[in-house]
């Protein structure tokens, strides 16, 4: 980049939002690496949406729709690292509820005119689409692992998480 910042990008697919608050929780550290970094895409803190290439992307959210199916193919074409963040982009979230059901149902007891939804079947993990370089799991993702893992791939190493970083008991 003509800048020589690394370019940073945040998206949102099926989600509630809290890992990206988490992220924005880092406010002091962010404007700290405000010198290096140009946030070039994160719609929940900034009007700025600019087109890739990407040094990182980080995606929150599971796959339930078409559109996102093809958006997040669109997204790892842009980005040199994608790491996903939560159980949502690991696991397919809480709204993953719904593969052990039949979707159409649900719709029909949920909307008044179900007729205009349009879902996949199933909630899927990001890497159910592309491959990802990291997944940070946890609901919401801890603070402090996410800007070691911010920090890690703008600087070029891997992060230093435990590999089981949240309890499986
Ligand atoms: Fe929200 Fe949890 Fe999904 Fe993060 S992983 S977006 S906190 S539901």
């Amino acid at each position: 980049m003509a800048s020589g910042r690394k370019r940073l990008a945040v998206f949102k697919f099926a989600s509630c939002d809290g890992c990206q608050l988490t992220l924005l929780d880092c406010e002091d550290e962010l404007l700290a690496l405000a010198g290096t970094v140009e946030i070039a895409h994160f719609t929940e803190a900034t009007r700025t949406s600019l087109p890739g290439p990407y040094d990182l992307a980080l995606v929150e959210g599971s796959i339930t729709t078409a559109e996102d199916a093809e958006r997040i193919r669109r997204v790892r074409a842009d980005s040199r690292f994608l790491v996903v963040l939560g159980a949502c982009a690991t696991a397919g979230g809480i709204q993953a509820l719904r593969d052990f059901g039949d979707v159409r149902e649900f719709t029909e007891a949920v909307y008044a005119r179900p007729e205009y939804i349009s879902t996949l079947e199933r909630s899927t993990p990001i890497a159910d689409h592309v491959p990802v370089d990291f997944e940070l799991r946890g609901c919401p993702i801890d603070r402090g692992q996410l800007l070691e893992v911010v920090t890690a791939y703008l600087a070029g190493r891997k992060p230093r998480i435990p590999d089981r970083s949240v309890c499986f008991e």
